[in-house]
């Protein structure tokens, strides 16, 4: 197959709907990591379509839903500097900090930029060689790899009024976190094919072993979902726990040896905190040691900071699959895309906005809602 459409070819949807019906024989759970799995979920209501014993649990692979609140609080603090320019993706700019977000500060004068890319936060250092240029590095392995070529550029070059907000995450932690929690129900992932095809499936098989639980490696378009499930549930069924690649044509299982070299040169793992979840242990990046002057926490030392989630806000159990975006109180009232009160509804792959956009509302998927809101 050549085009996205035809991953999306109902016929052969059909196909493997009907070959994971005559498989399932009794109730299983399975876990998507990833947001746009989520979105792709909801968008095409495939989870309607699946036999009744079959449950998706949407996984925490959001990655501007999981920056945590302190470190979000630490942008707002660094933009509001004199002389700083701060630059982000565009989602992270209406994500809540404890009481405002990076707009307003943008609104009260701070110079608070949306790019495209770390090597347009580069070049922005390069124009202006009196200012100090800050870029919000957030993401699972995908986005790491540029991070850490923007921070070698920069080393490269002697661009010293540049640097990095870190707060990369990573999959296979997360997964070992969640198979540890008490109440988990999950019994099979959905990996996230995109960071398989940066950082490959050799992590996965221990983890497949020691916890009993199948990965199969899946992509985002419809068909690739549907043959996720199909493969875990036959595992399952059949009584196995392996690492399957559903995802050949962008995964192998080495991943992208350029993109990990780099991210080996410029990144050491750390400890991290998860927005809502928790600190999960070796499950982030920081700046090696070598590179550790491009540090933003480090050169504008932004201490002192003091939380504050809001008290309405459920996305943690979002987050940890506990709860279903409508099951909130405050989904749909008081918490929208437009008056977000957790990043799940803000970001374009979390959750809570995911059930909003499509009017999943604890009913049926219909006609998108405001669909340019959380774009
Ligand atoms: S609907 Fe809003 S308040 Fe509720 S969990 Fe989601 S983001 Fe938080």
């Amino acid at each position: 197959m050549k085009y996205i459409e035809e991953f999306q070819d109902p016929e052969l949807a059909g196909k493997l709907l009907d070959d994971i019906h005559a498989t399932v024989t009794r109730p299983w759970a399975l876990m998507e990591v990833c947001g746009g799995q989520t979105h792709s979920i909801i968008r095409h209501g495939i989870d309607q379509l699946l036999p009744e014993e079959l449950e998706l649990i949407h996984g925490p692979g959001c990655p501007v839903c999981v920056t945590p609140l302190e470190l979000i609080d630490k942008a707002l603090e660094i933009a509001s500097r004199p002389g700083v320019i701060f630059c982000s993706f565009g989602d992270m700019l209406r994500v809540p900090g404890t009481g405002r977000d990076l707009f307003q500060v943008r609104a009260e004068g701070g110079d608070v930029r949306v790019v495209y890319s770390p090597l347009d936060a580069l070049a922005l250092a390069r124009e202006n060689p009196d200012r100090e240029v800050v870029f919000f590095g957030i993401g699972f392995e995908t986005t790491a790899p540029p991070n850490a070529m923007a921070v070698h550029l920069a080393a490269r070059e002697g661009l010293r009024n540049f640097s990095l907000l870190v707060s990369h995450v990573r999959v296979p932690p997360a997964i070992e976190a969640i198979m540890n929690a008490p109440h988990c129900r999950v019994r099979a992932f959905l990996a996230a094919g995109h960071v398989c095809s940066v950082m490959g499936t050799e992590e996965y098989p221990e983890l497949a072993e020691r916890h009993r639980v199948p990965i199969v490696v899946t992509g985002f378009e419809p068909l690739d979902i549907l043959e996720g499930v199909r493969r875990a549930v036959r595992q399952l069924e059949a009584g196995r726990a392996t690492v399957e690649n559903a995802y050949q044509r962008a995964v192998v299982p080495q991943g992208n040896p350029a993109a990990r070299a780099m991210l080996a040169e410029v990144f050491t793992t750390t400890d991290r905190g998860w927005r809502g979840i928790g600190v999960i242990p070796d499950s982030g990046w920081r700046l090696a040691p070598r590179f550790e002057e491009f540090d933003a926490e480090h050169r504008f030392s932004v201490e002192g900071i003091t939380t504050r989630e809001p008290a309405a806000c459920r996305s943690g159990e979002v987050l940890q699959g506990l709860l279903k975006p409508h099951e909130c109180e405050a989904f749909g009232t008081t918490c929208t895309p437009r008056t977000p009160l957790g990043a799940t509804m803000v970001s374009s792959e979390g959750a809570c906005a995911a059930y909003y956009l499509y009017r999943r509302l604890g009913g049926t998927t219909t006609a998108p809602l405001e669909a340019s809101t959380v774009d």
